[in-house]
């Protein structure tokens, strides 16, 4: 690499300079690869009489007049002549200089945007220059830029750029091009090509990015982010992690989780069993497990994580259990203790609202080991929190946790170079490529099949007039001894409205139902719930809606992850036009857990417009076609693009900028077969390859 240029220390930075910085444009290969947004041709002139309006265009003739106008706005006006036709040049401001220039009888190459008009073809605010200069040779780039940076300069910097930039390595020694279909581009070619291309290419393949220039920086790309992410899987494999298997030593079952499979009041599906296997044989290596289960809404994860802290706990370690909302932790910390506590395992639990008398027993019963389950939100990882022997870390709705909380939880070191073991579980199923580029370093478990007996919930989209049906559907509901939640939007802006709206539907529904309730049965009581109440106050109300003493349940977004009440048979989604796609299909999970046919009404309202909006209505209309989560992930992603699917795992992290895990499948199958090969054969040049593309961004990557 070519060494920094030494700057001298106190000099400060010029206007232009610090827009660099501000583009992120500080080393020569950052330079490199800003690329052109467009081109425009100086490679030849243009004859008058050939060209079209709207063509950028560069012409030469002889300056036949030169005047300016003073009627009307000021302005020089010269009309060339290039022998063929003539051209009127406007100029709004000029200096006298340029008006010498452009005098009559004076030979110019111009260069602008075409016009027509009733006098003939137009220019307005040509560059111009005496004519007969060197034409280029390559057509000209037009670089992306902010105020305060000129485009010759940049122009200027990223041509030196390219000259200094150390590209002119073969970063693929040859015989690894033989893998598959990698275009026989040097990076340094391609580069170069796509910053002063040829006058006779087709600009299309330049814009859809098909040119094999382009499939060349797409492909680096691609291999820099495999090689990443398949070295932080080596590097994990490096590490040590507690085997866990039940004292009785290799291929002997797990006592625990046997009576814990005994005792459970179902049969676990093909699938959980298959999962099961795989977590218990992660488990049973002494390396951590990096396991993503990935399993759409009802499909039974919680049952799978409590098998493997059967085993974990069996062999005689801790395992911890952490969950993004108190509701959610708490319902998973009732499931647990009802399954585990009979068998002898005594669990604890933490969250942030404790007081600090209980939290306090808690910590203790953490530390001494008593306590082989953890259960808890956020407050499992604060520092405080002191295990004796933490072995297994479970993350339920592992996309609401960021990266710096994953890297906590693994931080819980065991002993000296000993990390837990880790799984991550999700209900929003990550799209094959996405699972194949950002999270290649995961292994990933699928439940792929639901538990018998569920009736596919049936969506409908309702207007908001409709209001009254939807209320006349809910007391049918709870005649037959349903249960139904109505889900209010989160209006971003305002907490307060966001209540207020919750409250008025709340006032509206106890209203409306009271009157038509002929019994005063308590399952006609209508709850509300929302993120600003105490939480013992929220503990009570979802106590009192799970034991189906109450019958509607109307909610902000905090019952959004996991919440499982099986007698809930009909989801309200109020303003669902508001919603994100994953998060709507989320909340129609909680309706079709048990066996009696349910439904989720999409209530939509358009507000002033008369229709909703393209993407709110491609979001709905996604909803009423498919209860696939796979299918609605899919199309999550088109609709939103990678950045925003993977939210909180991305945050800052870098992102392809080139690449197009729709469009670019199979560059990236491609670079993931060479990446092992690469790192194995080759591992100085995939190290040089990592930083030429993610620089310091690759431990990001890799949380
Ligand atoms: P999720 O994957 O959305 O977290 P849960 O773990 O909450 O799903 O499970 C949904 C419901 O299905 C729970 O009531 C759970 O007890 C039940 N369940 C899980 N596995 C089975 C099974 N194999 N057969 C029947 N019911 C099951
Ligand atoms: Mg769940």
């Amino acid at each position: 690499m070519t060494p920094a240029p030494v700057k001298p220390p106190s000099k400060p930075l010029t206007g232009p300079q610090k827009a660099l910085r501000k583009l992120g444009l500080v080393r020569d290969i950052d330079l490199a690869l800003h690329l052109p947004l467009r081109y425009e041709d100086q490679t030849r002139i243009v004859r008058l009489s050939d060209v079209r309006e709207g063509d950028l265009a560069q012409i030469e003739g002889v300056v036949s007049a030169c005047q300016i106008q003073l009627s009307g706005r000021r302005q020089l006006l010269v009309t060339l002549d290039d022998g063929s036709d003539t051209c009127t040049l406007r100029f709004f401001a000029f200096y006298p200089s340029q008006q010498r220039a452009l005098a009559v009888g004076q030979k110019i190459r111009a260069r602008g945007e075409i016009r027509g008009g009733l006098l003939g073809w137009q220019m307005m605010h040509p560059a111009f220059q005496a004519a007969g200069g060197e034409l280029a040779t390559t057509l000209t780039p037009i670089y992306p830029t902010v105020a305060g940076l000129p485009q010759a300069y940049l122009r200027r910097a990223i041509q030196s750029a390219l000259a200094r930039a150390d590209l002119t390595v073969t970063v693929l020694p040859e015989h690894l091009y033989q893998i598959g279909l990698q275009p026989r581009w040097s990076l340094r070619e391609a580069l170069l090509f796509l910053h002063y291309p040829r006058p006779d290419v087709a600009l299309g393949t330049l814009e859809d990015h098909s040119h094999p220039a382009w499939q060349r920086l797409k492909a680096e790309e691609l291999l820099a982010q495999q090689l990443s992410q398949l070295q932080a899987k080596r590097e994990r494999a490096q590490l040590h992690a507690p085997v866990l298997m039940a004292g009785s030593g290799p291929g002997k079952s797990h006592p625990l989780q046997q009576q814990l499979l005994a005792t459970l009041p179902f049969q676990l599906t093909g699938a959980q069993r298959r999962v099961c296997e795989e977590i218990t044989q992660d488990l049973a290596r002494p390396v951590p497990m990096h396991r993503l289960l990935q399993g759409d809404v009802g499909s039974g994860k919680t049952v799978v994580a409590a098998l493997a802290a059967a085993v974990c706990i069996d062999a005689g370690w801790q395992c911890a259990l952490m969950a993004p909302t108190e509701i959610l932790a708490q319902q998973h910390f009732a499931k647990l203790v009802g399954w585990l506590e009979p068998l002898g395992v005594q669990t604890a639990w933490l969250t942030g609202s404790q007081k600090t008398k209980e939290r306090r027993q808690m910590l203790a019963l953490i530390a001494s080991g008593a306590a082989g389950l953890v259960v808890g939100t956020h407050a499992v990882i604060q520092d405080k929190v002191q295990f004796k022997n933490l072995a297994l870390a479970v993350i339920d709705e592992q996309h609401r946790f960021g990266v710096a909380q994953r890297l906590a939880l693994r931080s819980k070191l065991v002993e000296e170079q000993q990390e837990p073991h880790l799984l991550m579980m999700t209900a929003t199923p990550i799209p094959r490529t996405l699972a194949m580029s950002y999270y290649a370093d995961l292994d990933l478990s699928t439940l792929d099949e639901l538990p018998p007996g569920r009736t596919p919930v049936v969506t409908k989209l309702v207007n908001d007039a409709r209001r009254a049906e939807v209320i006349e559907r809910i007391s049918t509901q709870l005649a037959q001894g349903r249960q139904v939640y109505w889900v209010c939007p989160l209006i971003e802006e305002s907490e307060a409205l966001d209540l207020t709206n919750a409250t008025e539907t709340h006032a509206q529904l106890s209203a409306a139902l009271q009157g038509s309730a002929r019994h005063g049965s308590a399952a006609l009581r209508v709850g509300l719930l929302h993120s600003r109440m105490p939480v013992a106050e929220k503990k009570a109300v979802m106590v009192e809606f799970t034991s189906g003493q109450m019958g509607v349940l109307v909610s902000t977004t905090v019952i959004e992850v996991g919440v499982d009440v099986p007698n809930a048979s009909l989801m309200v989604i109020e303003h669902a036009e508001r919603f994100g796609l994953s998060q709507l299909h989320q909340l129609r999970g909680r309706v079709g857990r048990g066996a009696a046919a349910s439904a989720c009404v999409l209530l939509y309202a358009t507000g002033d417009a008369p229709r909703l909006g393209e993407t709110a209505r491609a979001r709905l209309k996604a909803m009423s076609e498919t209860n696939d989560g796979f299918e609605i992930a899919r199309r999550d992603l088109e609709l939103r693009g990678p950045g925003e699917f993977l939210g909180a795992r991305q945050s800052g992290a870098a992102l392809l900028r080139f690449a197009d895990l729709a469009t670019d499948t199979a560059l990236l199958e491609w670079a993931r077969r060479l990446a092992p090969l690469m790192l194995d054969q080759h591992p100085a040049l995939a190290e040089e390859h990592m930083q030429r593309w993610l620089g310091g961004k690759a431990e990001f990557l890799k949380a």
